[in-house]
């Protein structure tokens, strides 16, 4: 067949009437991201190229598949000759009660980023949190157990993923910030048995706090590493979920987010004197770690890497 390269949005109609949208497309469709948004999304850019370049015979496609069509989206999925797909906003927490089968990233986190069908089974994985810690290793030159995290989002698939991989890395300390405070107290309840051993004397090292400015202030004096989780600030004319009154030239502030413009967390990071990094090295590491668990094999990071520029 000629090849047909796609770059084309497909949505949960296309996936129901899969081998009529899918018809010309060469190499087959066997690879996607779902999410809303999700035009956005540099994921079938890197994986495309790796899938080149390894020789394998298949695209990765976006799928803008809305909060209450996960559910259907998943069950046409399982019927498709896929490979595996990845989640992004807003789907990781939910398709972890919509899996077969979790493996150990995703169950311990509740939240599942990358999913690889077998037997017509999806099995779910959470590469975020690992995707994380080689990141701000490449960025900052610095491991997050040696680091005073605080996770902005911790409420969201993301936010849990990275709180989660900072605890199993023994990070020194943890603060945990979400609009919905709740969410960040329940999730500190669940990592609190990584933070029990003896400490010597200072701030508390594992605490859900509030999302306010004075809070916020007294937290930031004892904290390296600031982490924004939310989407907020992906669009430039939003708030910065940090001001930068509140930042200082020691803190490292990593966005999760990335885009064709600096969000405003890192221009308040700019303002501030302080060093700043976007989502895009997470992107590349949770692809390159997602690519592993579809074929087996190690990811070629460097034309991944190459993709982005
Ligand atoms: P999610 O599960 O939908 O979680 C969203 C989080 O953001 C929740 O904690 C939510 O708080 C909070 N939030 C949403 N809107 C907000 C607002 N207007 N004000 C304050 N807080 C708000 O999303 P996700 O999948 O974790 O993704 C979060 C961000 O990380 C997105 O920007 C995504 O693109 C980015 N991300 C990047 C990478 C990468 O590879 N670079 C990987 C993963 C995610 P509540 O709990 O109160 O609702």
């Amino acid at each position: 067949m000629k090849e047909k390269r796609t770059t084309e949005r497909y949505t949960l109609a296309d996936l129901e009437n899969w081998s009529e949208a899918a018809r010309d497309v060469y190499p087959p469709i066997r690879l996607g991201v779902f999410g809303d948004p999700v035009a956005h999304s540099l994921s079938p850019q890197i994986q495309n190229a790796a899938l080149r370049a390894c020789g394998i015979e298949a695209q990765y496609a976006r799928f803008h598949i809305r909060a209450h069509e996960l559910r259907s989206a998943l069950r046409f999925l399982r019927d498709l000759d896929f490979v595996g797909v990845n989640l992004t906003v807003p789907h990781k927490i939910a398709a972890f009660a919509q899996i077969d089968q979790a493996d150990e990233s995703a169950s311990r986190v509740g939240a599942v980023n990358t999913i690889r069908l077998r037997d017509k089974k999806l099995i779910g994985f959470d590469t975020d949190g690992e995707g994380f810690v080689r990141s701000i290793r490449s960025e900052f030159s610095v491991d997050v157990r040696d680091l005073r995290v605080l996770i902005v989002g911790a409420g969201g698939g993301t936010g849990h993923a990275i709180a989660w991989q900072c605890a199993l890395e023994n990070c020194e300390r943890l603060v945990l910030v979400n609009r919905t405070y709740e969410k960040a107290q329940a999730l500190a309840e669940r990592l609190r048995p990584y933070f029990a051993g003896p400490r010597v004397l200072g701030p508390v090292a594992l605490e859900a706090t509030a999302w306010d400015e004075t809070a916020l202030r007294a937290q930031l004096a004892d904290i390296d590493l600031v982490v924004n989780a939310t989407p907020l600030g992906m669009n430039p004319s939003e708030p910065t979920p940090i001001p930068a009154r509140l930042l200082a030239p020691h803190h490292m502030v990593f966005d999760c987010a990335y885009g064709p413009s600096k969000s405003s967390l890192l221009r308040s990071a700019d303002e501030a004197g302080a060093r700043g990094a976007n989502g895009l090295p997470m992107l590349l590491h949770q692809g390159a770690l997602s690519f592993s668990i579809w074929f087996g094999c190690e990811a070629p990071i460097e034309v991944m890497r190459a993709a982005l520029r």
